[in-house]
């Protein structure tokens, strides 16, 4: 063993000494922690530190990022207010075959985040796309939920204004799969309280903050959730999974 390979902090495996050169002209995505900074895989790493071009939702968020990393370098705002200003740049940046790379706040651009429209209009102008995986809340709430997550419906944040937001229940209330929504902690009361009038009965996973020290899942059926969490401060981010709909459920209901 080498000195440095027997260092508790060196964090190189030999692998990596042989990695691939990141291709010029390539717009690559690259998943970053959803809140715990080891949740960084190496090549996100890679492209945080040598992408010709960095660009983030927000700067200062993915600043604190770089800090914790120890990386110092420029980045460049994309944003949903300014994602169709910036594409002519990031076209160009493309164009002279630099190697762009695009980061939301936190988990994977592009899921709830900005990101789909850069990644359209680069593949409509001949550029290469590649998605950097890493942390997605939809992932890490499914997996960890113990329902089946076979078959799932991920359907973001619901609308906020009541009659979009009702549709949308409706539509949920008619779907087998499991669902899995994004909720903020003001509405989260809110949406267990929906959830027990349009999908009764249905088991519940709610996940909030998750990788994160104060990690919590609770499980149960709506009406189990919704007491286990009474008289409780709502705090974090959570995601909420809706069990699929059991075949006897589904065939009694038919009778
Ligand atoms: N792009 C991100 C991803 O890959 O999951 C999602 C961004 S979206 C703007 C933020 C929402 O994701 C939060 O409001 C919450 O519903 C969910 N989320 C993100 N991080 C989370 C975490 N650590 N624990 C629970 N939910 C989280």
């Amino acid at each position: 063993m080498t000195e440095d390979s027997e260092h508790p902090d060196s964090l190189t495996p030999p692998v990596l000494e042989k990695v691939a050169s990141l291709r010029g002209g390539t717009l690559y995505l690259v998943a970053t922690p959803i809140g715990n900074l080891e949740d960084l895989t190496f090549r996100a790493f890679r492209l945080l530190r040598d992408a010709d071009v960095l660009l983030c939702e927000d700067t200062r968020h993915t600043g604190q990022l770089l800090k914790a990393f120890g990386i110092r370098r420029g980045m460049l705002s994309l944003h949903k207010f300014n994602e169709k200003s910036r594409e002519a740049r990031v076209l160009a940046d493309l164009g002279d075959g630099k190697v762009v790379a695009m980061v939301s706040d936190a988990g994977t651009p592009g899921i709830s985040d900005p990101g789909a429209r850069m990644v359209a209009s680069a593949w409509d102008a001949g550029y290469r796309v590649e998605s950097i995986p890493g942390a997605c809340a939809v992932v890490v709430a499914l997996t960890v939920s113990g329902l089946p997550a076979d078959n799932f419906t991920f359907v973001g944040f619901l609308p906020i204004k009541s009659g979009r937001r009702t549709r949308e229940l409706e539509r949920l209330a008619e779907m087998t799969s499991a669902i899995v929504i994004y909720e903020s902690p003001h509405r989260i009361a809110k949406l267990l309280e929906e959830l027990e009038r349009w999908l009764p009965g249905r088991e519940l996973a709610v996940c909030r903050e998750l990788t994160k020290r104060f990690e919590e899942v609770v499980r149960g059926d709506v009406r189990d959730v919704k007491k286990q969490l009474e008289g409780r401060k709502a705090r974090g981010e959570y995601v909420v999974v809706v069990g699929q709909v059991r075949e006897t459920k589904k065939r009694s209901a038919e009778l």
